[in-house]
């Protein structure tokens, strides 16, 4: 059928309390196309580990997250639907979106982190007190007069918050949710001074460089 890693997951036992929706026959949660007729079944409620075939794990290998999204986007290609009935297309159509949604959670060690939480049903409490790195960073990026002042504030903001993904993995690996809450709430704080940094440069720019685009900071 197609040739992704964990396959025997996706047509697997048969979990009797769900029916392929055309045949009637008993599919699999994590089936995408019946056992039996081979119809492509609606989106299950699956996490989104599942539904790159991916063991659910924080650490993900990266590769293999990008060989299973390629392939079950190729398997879930809308032109292999494109001669399907009505029904076939708009199943095919929400597994493609609800696995591009699960790939773009996976991806991102933040997103990731936050997901992670919610799977162990711990709640990210965004309330968390003032970060100090982030009080201070917010402090300097204030103080800007110059540009290069606010590429130095990004420079660090940068270092703080890859440092800051490595603390989450490491938290969260060690079930350490308190830690990870109070990360998250430090590198969303860095985020948003990323971004306030680029709009606080424009400002500060000379008109003419402003005008040519000139940005240097990423
Ligand atoms: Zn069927």
């Amino acid at each position: 059928m197609f040739n992704v890693v964990g396959l025997n997951e996706f047509v697997g036992t048969a979990n009797s309390e769900l029916h392929c929706w055309l045949c009637q026959k008993p599919v699999s949660t994590r089936a995408l196309f019946c056992h039996h007729c081979g119809t492509i079944q609606p989106v299950r409620d699956i996490d989104h580990f599942a539904r790159l075939g991916l063991e659910r794990r924080i650490d993900i290998d990266m590769e293999l997250l990008e060989r299973q999204y390629a392939a079950l986007g190729r398997t879930l290609d809308p032109q292999r639907f494109i001669i399907r009935g009505m029904g076939e297309r708009s199943h095919a159509a929400k597994q493609l979106e609800s696995l591009n949604e699960a790939y773009d959670v996976l991806r991102e060690p933040l997103r990731r982190g936050r997901y992670w939480l919610t799977l162990h049903e711990k709640e990210f409490d965004e309330a968390s007190a003032a970060n100090p790195v982030v009080t201070e960073l917010r402090h300097e990026l204030e103080k800007a007069a110059e540009p290069c002042h606010c590429d130095r504030v990004a420079q660090k903001a940068g270092q703080a918050l890859q440092e800051g993904i490595m603390g989450l993995m490491q938290a969260l690996r060690g079930q350490n949710w308190q830690q990870a809450n109070a990360t998250l709430v430090e590198l969303d704080g860095l985020e948003s001074i990323l971004g306030d940094v680029r709009s606080r440069r424009t400002q500060l720019m000379p008109k003419k460089e402003a005008k040519a685009g000139i940005s240097g900071v990423e």
